[in-house]
């Protein structure tokens, strides 16, 4: 890479504290894998090196937001933070009414329970594991309409977010608009890479649904990374404040939940907000029986000025730019090794491709659970799974639901990590690419009934233990 175009993403802040990393030998790393049944998500922080689990909660907050930490008003009811996070969010995301939840979930545990009744479906552009549960367990049923090119790992498509029109339309047709309470639209796409959905298919989204009086709901957790890609490839759009894409982009729904810990640069808080009167009402009563009062949502009010202050620091073009920019430094390093990832690399994370990394590895030895627990075992980088074991089961036939994609998630901090983290990372990737040949595959030996990724234990399978005995 050229010099002028790193400069181009050079982080546009300094590091005014520190956090030290502890760097375990491969014994250790054995030891502590094996304690956490070959699930990444088991393992202790302390043992990790570079944690690349998720962006959710992990990012580093400004001096600026740390501040904001001591003026919290921990009133009970009526917290000054509240009433500046509500005016920000209206200001930010343009939705007349505010409920604040200690995070996503919260919000979308609120919004199924109000809009989704037993036996409706809802259309979304690929589901999200805590989206999706949420509207089962309010009766509703998910239909996956996001483009085919979605589930291509090689599709170079610049909006792989998008929705399929003709799938949602054939949704409504089959079940009627009465059944198909709202479309559930997602900015990006976890699942499918952090990929953007242009405002072009947002609008013909919302036409659609206008047409027979179906709602749009907006998962407004990475929207202001989506903004970015609007703003970098969507035609007419060059040049636009990611402010105005976001004001434009919620515009085009009727709703959104927030999970904050992503795009709002906090460790922890969500919204969801919402322009109908009677709904907020009902949320609004709804939200002190499951998260806390209405002023603060399960929140601490300095947690809502944090979250406040990161609406700001979000939506600014250099933060964007850096932060999307080291992701795809990683990108443009592994691909140059040959290594697979998902094209074109989206906003949060980098996707490792474990199925064309471990062709030998069949689906019912987890090969992307695999993938993750090797590359912590050579380096002590934590990843996460994002195939089989998180697609988890249909509730009604119980069969493993099996997605196209068998992805390892490397996802980024916010202004956590540096360049020389990202090198450490690359080389380590390549590293167990070396040796994919000789990588056996897990068998899950415990499986939870809800979310089962967070939990399920593994084992290696038979032949493949000696090896890795040998190999550790
Ligand atoms: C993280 C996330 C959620 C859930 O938010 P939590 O804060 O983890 O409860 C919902 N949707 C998307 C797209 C997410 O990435």
């Amino acid at each position: 890479m050229r010099t002028r175009e790193k400069r181009a993403w050079a982080e546009p802040f300094k590091i005014k504290m520190v956090e030290p990393l502890r760097v375990t030998t491969r014994d250790e790393r054995a030891r502590a894998l094996a304690e956490a049944g070959w699930n990444t998500f088991l393992l202790h922080s302390e043992d990790v090196y570079l944690d690349l689990l998720t962006d959710s909660g992990t990012n580093a907050m400004s001096d600026r937001q740390w501040a904001g930490m001591m003026v919290g008003d921990e009133a009970y009811a009526g917290s000054a933070n509240f009433y500046r996070l509500e005016a920000k969010v209206r200001e930010a995301y343009g939705y007349r009414h505010v409920v604040p939840t200690h995070q996503g979930r919260g919000a979308e545990h609120l919004l199924s329970r109000l809009w989704i009744k037993p036996g409706d479906r809802v259309p979304g552009n690929m589901y999200f594991t805590t989206t999706r549960l949420h509207q089962e367990l309010a009766g509703g049923v998910f239909v996956d309409v996001i483009i085919d090119e979605a589930h291509d790992p090689n599709s170079l498509h610049p909006f792989k977010g998008n929705v399929d029109l003709a799938k949602l339309e054939a949704v409504i047709r089959e079940h009627g608009a009465s059944r198909v309470p709202y479309v559930s639209v997602a900015a990006t796409v976890n699942m499918a890479g952090g990929q953007p959905i242009s405002l072009e298919n947002l609008r013909a989204t919302r036409a659609l649904c206008q047409r027979h009086g179906i709602k749009v709901v907006l998962d407004a957790t990475r929207a202001i990374e989506n903004a970015w890609f609007i703003a970098r490839r969507e035609p007419g759009h060059a040049g636009e404040s990611l402010a105005d894409i976001l004001r434009e982009m919620c515009g085009l729904t009727d709703a959104c939940t927030m999970s904050a810990k992503k795009d709002l640069l906090v460790n922890i808080g969500g919204f969801l907000a919402l322009d109908d009167d009677a709904s907020f009402e009902e949320a609004r009563n709804m939200v002190v029986v499951y998260e806390g009062l209405h002023t603060y949502g399960g929140l601490a009010g300095r947690d809502m000025e944090a979250m406040t202050l990161g609406i700001d620091e979000a939506r600014d073009e250099a933060h964007m730019t850096a932060r999307i920019g080291q992701v795809h430094y990683v990108a443009e390093a592994l691909a140059a090794e040959g290594i697979p990832i998902v094209q074109p690399t989206g906003g949060h994370a980098v996707f490792l491709d474990a199925a064309r990394f471990l062709p030998h590895l069949p689906r019912s030895a987890h090969p992307a659970q695999t993938l993750a627990a090797e590359l912590y075992l050579e380096s002590g980088i934590r990843a996460m799974e994002r195939g089989v074991v998180s697609a988890g089961r249909d509730p009604v036939t119980g069969h493993n639901h099996e997605p196209k994609l068998e992805l390892v998630r490397l996802t980024f901090p916010r202004r956590v990590y540096t360049q020389a983290h990202c090198d450490v990372l690359v080389e380590a990737v390549c590293e167990v690419w070396d040796r994919r040949h000789e990588i056996p595959g897990l068998d899950m030996v415990y499986e939870p009934k809800y979310l089962r990724f967070f939990q399920a234990r593994f084992e290696p399978r038979r032949k493949a233990a000696e090896a890795v005995s040998l190999g550790g």
